[in-house]
């Protein structure tokens, strides 16, 4: 009965309601996309009705929330001030068009400390978040695990647990889980499945796991590498991510898949060998 809820990344340069359209088109019935180009350049102009068009779509067909990426070069815990300045303009601009497709999800990458320890990054993320979340807001802000490649911050369900335990509205705040991040970062979702959703539970809470980043990794667990790989083509295997998919806590949350192809075919064969494993 239950429909599998399974996406992938899209590009919006021809807009919003084409993105619904390129998602139908391959049995998707939901999606992501990155709101402007990763290095956080300006968003295109949007075409008269291109929103309304695209919820209309979404309400018919019965899709799950869309996920809007921030640009991944954001970084609101750097040591520089005008660089967390302009990963709070973004952010805030960002949030505005997205109120024109309200319900859905906003995604970002906490940041990275560059070498001020991760303390001091968390308390730089809580400051930026306090700017960004508006009481109003009507999107869905999430934090999403990361490797931990570098100086990343939210590498340990510990961290993405600090900063929604300090923000003065955590009730706008989510969680986003990336199956290639969080085994790289040393969570055994291969071997110890249950006991990585139990840690989830107990550190951050499953009322706030909102979306699944469907990946396989390139890179060996624990090795605090971020590669994606396609579905079964990794170290993380066809086998155990058909256990995600299925696992009782994740089955019904939105899987956005954000595997390397090159166009739309290679997600519309995921997406089919993924529905077809889905015990409905
Ligand atoms: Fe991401
Ligand atoms: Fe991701
Ligand atoms: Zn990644």
């Amino acid at each position: 009965m239950n429909k599998m809820k399974i996406g992938c990344h899209l590009s919006v340069s021809k807009g919003y309601y084409k993105m619904g359209v390129d998602a139908l088109s391959i049995d998707a019935n939901c999606f992501q996309f990155f709101t402007r180009n990763p290095r956080g350049g300006a968003t295109k102009k949007l075409a008269d009705g291109d929103l309304e068009k695209l919820t209309a779509l979404m309400k018919e067909n019965d899709f799950a929330p869309i996920l809007a990426h921030a640009p991944y070069t954001l970084n609101p815990a750097a040591a520089d001030e005008r660089v967390r300045e302009f990963a709070l303009m973004v952010m805030q601009d960002d949030l505005r068009i997205l109120e024109g497709i309200p319900g859905n999800y906003y995604n970002f990458h906490p940041g990275s400390h560059v070498g001020q320890g991760a303390e001091k990054g968390i308390e730089l993320i809580v400051a930026h978040l306090n700017q960004v979340l508006d009481p109003g807001l009507r999107t869905t802000v999430l934090l999403e695990t990361m490797s931990g490649k570098g100086s990343e911050v939210g590498r340990t369900f510990e961290e993405i647990r600090a900063i929604i335990d300090r923000v003065d509205h955590p009730e706008l705040l989510g969680v986003c889980m990336d199956s290639c991040h969080i085994y790289s970062a040393g969570y055994d979702i291969v071997n110890d499945l249950d006991g990585v959703l139990t840690a989830f539970d107990k550190v951050i809470g499953l009322e706030r796991l909102k979306a699944i980043h469907l990946n396989d990794s390139m890179k060996p667990f624990n090795s605090h590498l971020d590669r994606h790989e396609k579905i079964g083509a990794g170290t993380i295997g066809l086998e155990a991510l058909v256990r995600f998919t299925n696992h009782p806590v994740l089955r019904a949350l939105p899987f956005y898949l954000e595997t390397p192809h090159e166009d739309l075919t290679g997600y519309a064969e995921e997406i089919r060998v993924l529905r077809e494993a889905y015990q409905g």
